[in-house]
């Protein structure tokens, strides 16, 4: 009898000087690995995918606010793998500096990015996919990923970045930000995943697509 596929290796933690979400996505078999919003702590990264014994071949980020793209270039000189955002976020990613400043940072290294993400093309890490979708609001180039069995029991789960969190979404004051256009990404896109879906944020407790469909006060339908 053929083995079943063997689930992603999924881990989350907290990273950089505001918390951000990090996930590593690893396939244990093929020992790749992908990451998802770096946004500092690049020495521990490293180690967890020593650890994990994965090659890194790509860094992906739900959008470009500074906080989830702080340890990106660290992770591409020490990897030299793709770093992708969405076209539409490159603009934030030239504001970096004003960015930081504006949190009270300093200059911030910077990496070479790939505009690759795009709505329906999925990522792959190993034999695993990514489903890529575009949801704008919090910025414009803020995607979601799904991974349809990365749960620690095979459910989905969907790494949200700042467009929802628990009991909340992501705030639409920054550059470019849209509130419709945030609210219509959560209705009608996140909210049509399984109910079942875990959803990683990228700050804060994880919580699930049910949870937020009936609990959120922002997007109750
Ligand atoms: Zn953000
Ligand atoms: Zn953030």
């Amino acid at each position: 009898m053929p083995l079943p596929l063997p689930l992603a290796h999924v881990e989350s933690f907290e990273s950089g000087p505001l918390g951000c979400m990090c996930s590593i996505i690893a396939d244990l078999h093929a020992k790749t690995a992908i990451v998802v919003d770096p946004g500092g702590d690049a020495e521990y990264i490293n180690e967890r995918l020593t650890a994990l014994g994965c090659t890194l071949v790509q860094v992906i980020h739900t959008h470009t606010h500074f906080d989830h793209v702080g340890a990106t270039p660290e992770l591409q000189s020490a990897h030299k793998c793709i770093c992708a955002i969405h076209e539409a976020d490159r603009f934030l990613y030239d504001l970096l500096p004003v960015q930081a400043a504006m949190f009270g940072m300093g200059t911030p290294a910077r990496a070479e990015m790939d505009g690759s993400l795009v709505d329906g093309r999925p990522v792959a890490v190993g034999a695993h996919e990514l489903d890529v979708m575009h949801v704008p609001g919090h910025t414009p180039g803020s995607v979601a990923f799904f991974l349809p069995a990365g749960g620690p029991k095979g459910e989905p789960i969907v790494f949200a970045g700042d467009t929802l969190f628990q009991g909340s979404v992501g705030r639409t004051d920054l550059w470019g930000g849209d509130t419709n256009a945030l609210l219509t990404s959560v209705k009608k896109r996140l909210f049509t995943l399984p109910d079942n879906a875990i959803v990683v944020p990228g700050h804060g407790p994880l919580t699930s697509i049910g949870v937020e469909k009936r609990t959120n006060p922002f997007v109750r339908s």
